[in-house]
């Protein structure tokens, strides 16, 4: 059998089962201590309501708490993956680099919860098994794993994006007698590959960046590949004094754009038809410039066909001119998806990793993978040995953290239930049926298709306005109508259908976890933040307050 290597865990916690009752609940529960559920808590403590948030890992930091794979780091510049709500915050923390590595990702998490002292009001190492809505007492009643049970009036799931790793789970993974490592579990010991076979299964980002490394210490590394994708260069550096006082002179006007509900970098408008050298000029900045960032600059990357290709095929020539094997170039040459359709990686050398002596790639679309034996793993055509398996099959996207819990709103309706179809929300942010529940970064928001850590933070101060509204107007509950979640999901729906998104068998589209619907989640239009606040504006428009 595999050793129960996938879950890092600590030492368990020993305390007694925390009961707050019905009769003197608390203002609100938050489930989840990354960069949401920690705002999300400030906000609170900061407006003297009483809090209780909850979390899973052992520590805050979310999702890099256990991403800890070798490579592992952000893929939008650090200077930008960073909170913004705080001048002083900001002014004391000195990225390192221009793509920060989760140790020092993590450390700024554990840094902002220390500054705001924010780990007191947080239960570590508990899971929330369940949250019920109790309709007679108008609260939210939340039970762990570890025997709490806490009313609250409020409960905001600050529960991740991309939070539920999908279990290794390909048929014979339990037979497998070597190490397993999930790459969205990982131990928290460094794992030595050092004079070992290693087999990596799959090629999105977590295996783009962990496989070179691996590769420098393995001796032989077997990639199983079942769809190439788009991989552009970090061209990771330190950050110089002279970036990081330039961002921070313009650091002011940056929060001054992203409150206003402008985009804070420059994106081409919609009507805008840049010529074939304006073109030219924009793709080249694909393999010079800033990753993601150069990508958002072409003009409809993924709307228009004509600059969606131009940005496809200067990758398919860069991966022909690294890739020295020609027959290996084209296997790892994406051409059955748009660009941009699935995250674009963002490596560290991934495709020069390929003409090492001690990789090779698996194609699955010629020998798919058949089963995973006690030895390693199979496929139609041969038997492949191997010491490790390094399982990098993604997460159950958007929905799985949530998903994973029982939620029950008015009636005992499961949320399961309610998104049988397909998730459903008004704004990302509330669910109809759910009253005084909020999802940050929530399906239907923009969440993964921007800054995620900038989103988050203006879920949170849209959630924080709606919560003391509720409370100005002495009411009881706050609650999603069904017709407006209904247009909301219409409109979601329609900007995606204006889009190429839909021609990828994405997670976006919760096509990488089985049985799951097929529906475009994120919001990909524009102006989502304007939108927000003319909710509020008109009074919380589309929402219904209970007495
Ligand atoms: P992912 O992009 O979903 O990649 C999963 C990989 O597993 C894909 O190559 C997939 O192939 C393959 N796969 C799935 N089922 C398989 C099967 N049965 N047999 C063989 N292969 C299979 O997951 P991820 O790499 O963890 O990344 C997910 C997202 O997390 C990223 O898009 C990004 O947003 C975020 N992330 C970011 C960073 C960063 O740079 N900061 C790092 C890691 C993750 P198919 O393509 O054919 O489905």
């Amino acid at each position: 059998m595999a050793p129960a290597a996938t879950h890092p865990g600590t030492s368990a916690a020993v305390r007694e089962p925390l009961h707050t009752t019905p009769a003197a609940p608390l203002d609100a529960v938050v489930v989840g201590a990354g960069f949401g559920g920690l705002y999300m808590v400030h906000r609170l403590r900061e407006a003297g309501l009483t809090v209780q948030g909850i979390e899973a890992a052992g520590d805050v930091g979310g999702t890099w708490w256990w991403n800890r794979y070798p490579g592992a780091r952000c893929d939008i510049p650090s200077l930008l993956y960073s909170y913004t709500f705080s001048d002083e915050l900001q002014a004391e923390w000195r990225w390192s680099e221009k793509y920060a590595t989760q140790p020092e990702i993590l450390a700024y998490a554990q840094h902002v919860a220390d500054r705001f002292d924010l780990r007191p009001h947080f239960l570590f190492e508990t899971r929330v098994t369940s949250a019920v809505f109790d309709e007679t007492a108008k609260l939210w009643r939340v039970k762990t794993d570890r025997g709490d049970e806490i009313a609250a009036r409020f409960c905001v799931m600050a529960t991740g994006c991309l939070s539920a790793p999908r279990d290794f789970d390909l048929p014979g993974a339990d037979t497998f007698e070597g190490e397993t490592y999930v790459t969205g579990l990982w131990p928290h010991d460094p794992i030595d590959f050092t004079g070992k076979r290693v087999a990596v299964i799959g090629t999105g980002s977590s295996a783009v960046q962990s496989t070179p490394l691996i590769a420098e210490q393995a001796d032989q590394v077997y990639v199983f590949q079942r769809t190439p994708n788009y991989s552009l260069p970090a061209l990771n550096a330190p950050l110089s004094d002279e970036e990081v006082a330039g961002f921070r002179a313009n650091f002011p006007a940056y929060v001054e754009l992203l409150r206003s509900g402008q985009p804070p970098l420059p994106i081409p408008p919609a009507d805008y038809v840049p010529s074939d050298e304006e073109l030219n000029a924009l793709v080249e900045q694909l393999w010079n410039g800033w990753g993601l960032i150069s990508a958002v600059q072409i003009p409809n990357i993924v709307r228009d066909e004509r600059c969606n290709q131009a940005a496809g095929d200067f990758v398919r020539a860069k991966i022909a001119r690294i890739v020295k094997d020609p027959a290996l170039a084209e296997k790892l040459t994406p051409r059955s998806f748009p660009i941009m359709t699935k995250r674009a990686c963002v490596d560290t050398g991934w495709y020069e990793t390929f003409n090492r002596d001690n990789v090779e790639l698996v194609d699955l679309r010629e020998t798919p993978i058949t089963a995973i034996t006690p030895t390693g793993v199979r496929t139609t055509e041969r038997d492949y040995p191997v010491d490790v398996i390094v399982s990098a099959l993604g997460f159950d996207a958007m929905t799985g953290a949530l998903l994973r819990m029982d939620i029950r709103g008015r009636g005992g309706l499961s949320l399961k239930d309610a998104w049988a179809e397909g998730p459903k929300t008004y704004l990302g942010l509330a669910v109809a049926g759910f009253p005084n529940l909020f999802t940050v970064t929530g399906p239907g928001s923009p969440s993964v298709l921007t800054n995620v850590l900038t989103a988050a933070e203006q879920h949170v101060d849209w959630i924080m306005d709606a919560i003391a509204h509720v409370r100005t107007t002495n009411a009881a509950t706050l609650e999603a109508t069904t017709d407006a979640q209904e247009d909301w999901v219409a409109h979601v729906n329609e900007e995606a259908d204006k889009t190429l998104f839909p021609r990828a068998a994405s997670w976006y589209m919760g096509a990488n976890i089985p049985g799951k619907p097929r529906v475009f989640m994120p919001y990909v239009g524009e102006g989502y933040k304007l939108h927000c606040d003319a909710v509020a504006a008109e009074g919380y428009a589309g929402f219904a307050l209970g007495s």
